[in-house]
């Protein structure tokens, strides 16, 4: 397992990667705001706080839903976010042109990282996550995915002899295929879409109790949304004897821990 949990204290597993190379821009271009889009308990958001503060950016969060206060959001406040709620209504159009230039005009000046930090910058940060190991010696990488930004740049650093699965931690998420083949010639991977629980950040008390139990036996602990479900899907594929017989998998914890204080 390549614990990119335990990578920062804060700024944990697979955000960083994405924002690295976002914040090096903002700064190349001389902005002075970072503002990106997320859920309530957001990883990214969360991760990109923290990092502004550290570089010395405004950072400016646009939450999903109605205001609530939460341990994310005012970790988000004190690291000093801006926090700016906005309906699911409204939230879903936030790809849509029109959106995006209205949010330039209201925040005039910001550098505007989409949702997640999935755009190319994301990417090609996330390309570097395997530097640290020598992969070589595996033959299966896994990873969670959500918009697919991590699994796409962990797909273009991988050998060709290798294979990717990326379990899915949403319900639905098969166009994402074709996001991928968009952005990669390779077609040495796959997706998993039959361990979404029901949908993002869904979970029941087979998911909790195999995160409970794989930290009681692993020492390592995971997160319900992204983690725990590729982890329960590759057990689950053993035991239903997908064979994975004398291959060695290479299994990527993108981190997202502070993620389970939502967990009540
Ligand atoms: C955001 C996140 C993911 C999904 O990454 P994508 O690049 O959006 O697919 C996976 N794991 C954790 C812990 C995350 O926070």
């Amino acid at each position: 397992m390549l614990r990119l949990d335990l990578l920062h204290p804060v700024i944990s597993g697979n955000k960083w990667y994405k924002l690295k190379y976002n914040i090096e821009e903002a700064i190349r271009e001389n902005k002075k705001t970072l503002l990106s889009f997320g859920g309530a308990y957001s990883n990214h958001l969360h991760a990109m706080a923290y990092a502004g503060k550290q570089f010395g950016l405004k950072t400016i969060g646009i939450i999903r839903g109605e205001a609530v206060i939460n341990e994310t959001l005012t970790d988000c406040k004190e690291w000093g976010m801006d926090l700016h709620f906005i309906s699911r209504s409204q939230y879903k159009n936030k790809t849509e042109e029109n959106f995006w230039s209205e949010i330039q005009t209201s925040f005039p000046g910001a550098y505007l990282i989409p949702e997640g930090g999935n755009n190319d910058l994301g990417i090609k940060g996330c390309k570097e996550i395997l530097q640290t190991i020598d992969i070589a010696k595996y033959d299966i990488i896994t990873c969670a995915v959500g918009t697919a930004a991590t699994y796409t740049g962990l797909i273009e650093a991988s050998l060709s002899s290798q294979s990717l699965l990326g379990f899915l931690a949403i319900k639905s998420g098969e166009y994402l295929r074709h996001e991928i083949e968009n952005k990669t010639s390779k077609r040495n991977w796959d997706l998993i879409t039959d361990f979404h629980f029901g949908g993002f950040a869904k979970k029941n008390l087979a998911l909790l109790s195999f995160m409970e139990d794989f930290k009681t036996t692993q020492s390592i602990p995971l997160d319900f949304i992204y983690n725990g479900k590729m982890m329960y899907g590759l057990f689950e594929m053993i035991a239903q004897g997908s064979t994975f017989d004398s291959k060695k998998i290479l299994v990527v914890h993108t981190g997202g821990l502070q993620g389970n204080r939502s967990l009540i």
